[in-house]
């Protein structure tokens, strides 16, 4: 059977060839005789490949040493408890940007542990753009500063670090990690789960400054404890380990692509592509601010809502899917992670031409 072009906001397509080293090796891994999913986490082939992904994954991000890199479980809705719990340090109050569903969720969760400062909000355009950083309120006493810096729903992201002094900045970068370098060193805590752009559902990433980490509220349960899981290694229980191997094989493909630098190339240039296109149409409209319009997730409407049924038949027929957008936002939305090839977005690009020249 074909490939699909899978436009899922996740979990989301992955890339050909890693699939297909993992089906080669899925029975026995570097002829050792067994699949990874059987392996010991503590035996010495698991530990080589845990190790292995760390460390590219260190070498991509350039992850100083002075940061923990922790494979978790719970996805990214665990962080949003996670953070404060460990992050707080007995300070009254934290920082955060609302910029969107999942700003919003990580807010609702965050208010469990402690005082909660929204800094900024972009509610009131029904959150199609973020907040410049003047028209924040940022509290010199907050335990931290929080933002998403992709709304995968919205299609909202931030092409800018927020300055924040000596307050740790967190970021939730579930939906933009590996899409383009970053400066770990500007960010106390960076945490992404991996069905977006990293790899399989079940593994969630904490890259976390080692100072930070240790002061948890009373009460946390060990498993909500970064330090017990830096102290072990991300072994105090059993880790997701074929998530693990499945993101050291992207990992390894990003750096055989020549690294975050060359993915942003890319990037950019799949986005302009499909931007273009909606600029150049008015049949198609995008929702959001320019200088905020995700690489990554690419929310548009039909300007004749009655059409969009029809509009997603029509891709289906194409061999494209996942294109509905998410039903509080309607519309379509197509997600174009690291493994959307380019050809993916053109087909879109083409069924749009096409759609319009018959119904516009
Ligand atoms: C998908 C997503 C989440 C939630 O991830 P889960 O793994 O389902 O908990 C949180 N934040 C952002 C930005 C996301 O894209």
């Amino acid at each position: 059977m074909e490939r699909i072009f899978n436009f899922s906001a996740g979990p989301a397509a992955l890339p050909l060839e890693v699939l297909e080293q993992a089906r080669d090796e899925l029975v026995n891994w570097h002829g050792c005789g067994m699949s990874v999913m059987e392996m010991s986490h503590r035996g010495k082939e698991y530990m080589s490949i845990q190790a292995d992904a760390e460390a590219d994954l260190r070498e991509l991000l350039g992850i100083p040493a002075n940061y923990k890199v922790l494979f978790l479980q719970g996805g990214a809705s665990a962080q949003f408890a996670m953070v404060p719990m460990n992050l707080l340090r007995g300070k009254a109050s934290a920082d955060y940007l609302n910029t969107g569903e999942w700003s919003k969720k990580a807010i609702k969760e965050a208010k469990k542990y402690g005082q909660v400062n929204v800094v900024a909000t972009s509610e009131d355009k029904n959150f199609s753009y973020a907040p410049t950083q003047d028209a924040w309120k940022l509290d010199p006493n907050a335990a931290y500063v929080h933002y998403t810096s992709n709304e995968t729903i919205g299609g909202v992201e931030l092409f800018w670090t927020p300055q924040t002094g000596d307050v740790p900045l967190v970021a939730d970068m579930s939906s933009n990690i590996l899409s383009r370098p970053i400066d770990v060193e500007k960010f106390g805590l960076i945490y992404f789960g991996a069905q977006k752009n990293v790899g399989p559902a079940g593994l969630t990433i904490v890259i976390v400054r080692d100072d930070l980490i240790g002061q948890t509220v009373k009460g946390t349960p060990t498993m909500f404890d970064y330090a017990i899981h830096a102290e072990n290694d991300s072994m105090y229980n059993t880790p997701p380990t074929y998530a693990i191997y499945i993101a050291g094989l992207v990992f390894k493909m990003l750096k055989a692509k020549g690294g975050l630098a060359a993915m942003e190339k890319t990037n950019r240039a799949k986005a302009k592509l499909l931007y273009d296109a909606l600029d150049a149409s008015s049949f198609f409209i995008s929702p959001v601010a320019p200088e905020n319009r995700s690489l990554m997730n690419i929310p548009f409407t039909l300007k004749d809502a009655a059409l969009d049924d029809e509009f997603i038949k029509a891709a289906k027929a194409r061999g494209m899917i996942q294109i509905k957008g998410h039903r509080s936002v309607g519309g379509m939305r197509a997600s174009i992670y690291n493994a959307m090839p380019i050809e993916g977005v053109q087909a879109l690009v083409d069924l749009m031409r096409d759609f319009e020249k018959q119904h516009g």
